[in-house]
């Protein structure tokens, strides 16, 4: 294992989201000051940075003044340029490395990983476009989520396709170079790991989570898991497998679909996941803790879940249900075990992740029951 960074060393983070925000605290409470980079000037975490440099990702000299600036630097989402991330880690310590994210941020190479290292994954296939497109019927693959290769997330640049036709119909419409079209697969549930693995190859994993998904985006997560341990420990196998063949430095996510009792590996994150937000308010650590530790080369920290959790994300839409942009009234659910977090953005979407709020306790169905109250009352406000 290399050398500790100590505080108060500068840090850089590539992101300046609610991930990178929630990295920029665990940084400052462990003492460190923080760079980010980020093109948008009131990005959640650059406005609470020692510093915010504001400028795309792949420019060089903004990249020079990362360099020069700060002793490790981390990353919040899979979009940055592999070809960024390459250029730091020639010079600085960079983590995740650009091999592991060139293949996480396109999901062509990522099934073709995951494959490699003989996981389950459902059926798939690669499409670079619609003249390619032959004997897809023949491989009942229908129906089908067809999906962009690279710069999906929450469910975006996803389409659901019945047939060869409409497949080629959207392919037709779009200007998007690869896709993927992967077979649906009949959800009983989805869950993902969340783990985090240091230079010197040692994992700590974080107890395994349930996820519910709206449209394609995570609404609510349930920790611990309502599955068996069987499954979990599969899950987690695969999720360390997954992490060692990338030499994956940080924290890591990995997605899973559970069908007929079955595990099948949707995707990686390479980075802190949203699944993982219950690690601020339920453990004794929490996952943005455990990057600043992997980052800096300290020692990781053992992981205990001190009280259960169930977190529900709070998407624009709430913003937005009068027409008109009102903030809800927050301040009404205060309350024992009620966490909220919101991330500071001021424009509300619909769809965009604007906060969530985590409650914790002891019995599961009890802390699910008390989510859907929330909602309902922030609904009603
Ligand atoms: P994103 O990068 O936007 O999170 P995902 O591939 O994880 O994209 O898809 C988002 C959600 O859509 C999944 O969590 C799941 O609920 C649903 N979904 C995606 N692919 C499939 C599939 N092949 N079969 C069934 N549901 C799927
Ligand atoms: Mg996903």
């Amino acid at each position: 294992m290399g050398k500790v960074i100590k505080p108060p060393s500068m840090l850089g983070m590539l992101g300046g989201g609610q991930l990178g925000k929630f990295f920029v605290e665990a940084a400052h409470r462990l003492g460190y000051e923080v760079t980010v980079l980020d093109p948008d000037q009131e990005s959640p975490a650059g406005k609470i940075a020692n510093k915010h440099i504001c400028s795309s990702f792949s420019d060089k000299s903004s990249l020079d003044l990362m360099i020069n600036n700060c002793e490790a630097i981390s990353t919040e989402f899979e979009n940055i340029p592999s070809e960024t991330i390459k250029y730091l880690e020639e010079k600085v310590r960079t983590h995740p490395n650009s091999g592991a994210i060139s293949i996480v941020q396109r999901r062509v190479k990522e099934k073709e990983f995951i494959k490699s290292l003989e996981l389950p994954i459902g059926l798939y296939e690669p499409i670079e476009s619609a003249e390619l497109l032959s004997d897809l019927e023949d491989k009942k693959i229908f129906p089908a989520i067809l999906k962009q290769s690279k710069f999906g997330y929450d469910g975006k640049g996803q389409h659901h396709v019945n047939n060869l036709t409409e497949t080629k119909a959207v392919l037709n419409d779009s200007n998007e170079g690869e896709f993927v079209l992967e077979k649906k697969i009949k959800l009983d549930k989805e869950i993902s790991v969340v783990l985090s693995r240091s230079s010197d190859g040692v994992s700590k994993i974080f107890p395994v989570i349930e996820n519910q998904h709206k449209e394609g985006i995570l609404d609510l997560s349930i920790i611990p898991a309502r599955v068996n341990d069987v499954l979990k420990i599969e899950a987690v196998t695969y999720a360390l497998k997954i992490a060692k063949n990338l030499n994956y430095v940080g924290t890591i996510a990995v997605e899973f679909f559970i069908s007929n009792n079955k595990l099948y590996i949707n995707e990686v994150a390479p980075r802190p996941h949203n699944s993982g937000h219950f690690t601020l308010d339920a453990c004794n650590v929490s996952q943005f803790d455990q990057q600043v530790l992997c980052l800096t080369n300290d020692n990781l920290l053992d992981i205990i879940l001190e009280k259960n959790a169930v977190m529900l994300n709070l998407l624009g839409d709430l913003w937005l249900k009068n027409g008109e942009v009102t903030i809800p009234n927050f301040t009404q659910l205060e309350g024992k075990g009620i966490n909220i977090h919101l991330y500071g953005k001021n424009e509300p979407r619909a769809g965009r992740k604007m906060g969530h709020i985590t409650v914790v306790g002891e019995n599961i169905e009890d802390l699910i029951i008390k989510a859907e109250e929330i909602r309902s009352k922030l609904w009603e406000m």
